[in-house]
């Protein structure tokens, strides 16, 4: 499909009648008169969710009761589900857990490839990150570094200090993020693994932006570590657990630091000493919300119905109709461009900068598009292509236009800020 021909709403319209993805909008719950463009920050309901969380709630745990863990396989939910997502994420020669969250889970893989390079190569101090990157990651570095008190260093690169600079024989551990959650730039995952490995380095993959959205394959990139959470582009509900992926070759190396019950080889006879299970159990740490995880499950079963390629063609459809109808219909206001154009360096969100973005997106909130502000000044447009169309994009941009032309976002109510943006 041409989307360049897309310049009317009816013509929206009409390739959504074509899209072969379009049959996905109805598995979920979308609310009436709103086009939801947070889908990167919060996914939404999938429709069989509350009877699988009914189920849970009043079969396994009001009726069943504390026999669930066996006979509802409660205690092996980690692990299955995180089977699920190693499908998803191209990574069956590794293992996963759906477990805890992003943040934990960046704790424990840095401090189990730290350990791994420990051995191979003690001299290697710094950890090397992203300025850019969602704070959480690099606040859990800080704490890893801080906790292991050895000296360890965070280097941080930025356009002015790229990779290839900053990578050398003092870097034990690479942490990049896939997909920028602020500008949404794509990294070349396979690409950029290759080089942190030929410099002697591991890497993490933070796959929160990406998993759900874009290609991934960690198989084919040879990937050591990656973590992704499950409540954005995997609609797996407020808060469901995220998961950490561990290659094969470096699953039984290393203990991860958040060495709890969960974790251990034979968690129920009490030990007094830990030993870590062999595989990717010991990645976990302690008792899993049950109600979460099978929830999410629900999200994590709808996205391994779709085709990848077939998801990322639609995503980059929706995201290059979006940056072109607002580079042809609102000309005339400060709007700035802050995510790639170039298809491969896209992920699955726009981002423009306005100076007065959040009085901006407030305004959109109420005329019924939501998105979502991020500092500085963004305005942040996840277009998640799963239960997304072309219309909903025109409607976005359009609403978009009246918000500017109008100035409806002089109103004061949109002034002033809630304790979530
Ligand atoms: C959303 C996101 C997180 C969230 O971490 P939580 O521990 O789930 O709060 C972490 N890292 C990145 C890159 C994210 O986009």
């Amino acid at each position: 499909m041409n989307r360049a021909r897309l310049s009317t709403r009816e013509e929206c319209v009409a390739a959504d009648a074509r899209d072969a993805l379009a049959h996905f909008r109805d598995r979920f719950d979308l609310p009436e008169g709103i086009v939801y463009l947070d889908g990167n920050s919060l996914g939404v309901l999938p429709k069989a969710a509350p009877a699988r969380a009914s189920q849970v709630i009043h079969q396994e745990w009001g009726t069943d009761l504390i026999g669930s863990w066996n006979t509802h396989h409660w205690f092996d939910l980690p692990v299955r589900i995180g089977a699920k997502i190693a499908d998803l994420v191209g990574g069956t020669a590794g293992a996963c857990v759906a477990t805890d969250t992003t943040s934990l889970n960046v704790f424990k893989a840095l401090g189990a490839a730290l350990d791994i390079q420990r051995q191979d190569h003690p001299e290697r101090r710094v950890i090397i990150s992203e300025r850019e990157n969602f704070p959480t990651d690099l606040y859990m570095i800080e704490g890893m570094i801080r906790t292991l008190d050895k000296g360890y260093e965070l280097r941080l690169i930025d356009d002015e200090h790229p990779l290839e600079e900053a990578l050398g024989t003092d870097v034990a551990v690479v942490l990049l993020t896939q997909v920028n959650y602020r500008t949404g730039r794509l990294w070349d995952l396979a690409a950029e693994t290759a080089r942190i490995q030929a410099s002697g380095a591991l890497a993490i993959w933070d796959l929160c932006h990406s998993v759900g959205a874009v290609p991934i394959g960690l198989d084919a990139a040879n990937a050591d570590f990656a973590v992704g959470c499950t409540y954005k582009y995997l609609n797996g509900g407020p808060g469901s657990p995220a998961f950490v992926w561990v290659a094969d070759r470096h699953v039984n190396r290393a203990w991860q630091p958040l060495s709890g019950w969960w974790g251990h080889d034979r968690p129920f006879e009490m030990a007094v000493g830990y030993e870590p299970s062999q595989g990717i159990r010991r990645y976990l740490t302690g008792t899993q919300p049950m109600i979460s995880l099978a929830t999410m499950e629900v999200g994590i079963d709808l996205a391994l119905e779709v085709d990848e390629e077939a998801l990322r063609a639609k995503s980059l459809e929706l995201t290059s109709l979006f940056i072109d109808l607002v580079e042809e219909r609102i000309p005339h206001h400060p709007l700035t461009l802050i995510t790639p154009r170039e298809h491969a360096e896209r992920g699955s969100h726009v981002s423009l900068r306005h100076p007065e973005g959040y009085a901006v997106m407030q305004a959109l909130i109420a005329n019924g598009i939501v998105g979502d502000y991020r500092e500085p000044e963004v305005l942040r447009f996840g277009i998640t292509p799963l239960y997304l169309g072309y219309a909903d994009v025109w409607d976005a941009v359009e609403t978009l236009r009246r918000v500017l032309d109008e100035e409806l976002w002089r109103a004061p109510e949109f002034q002033s800020r809630g304790a979530v943006t």
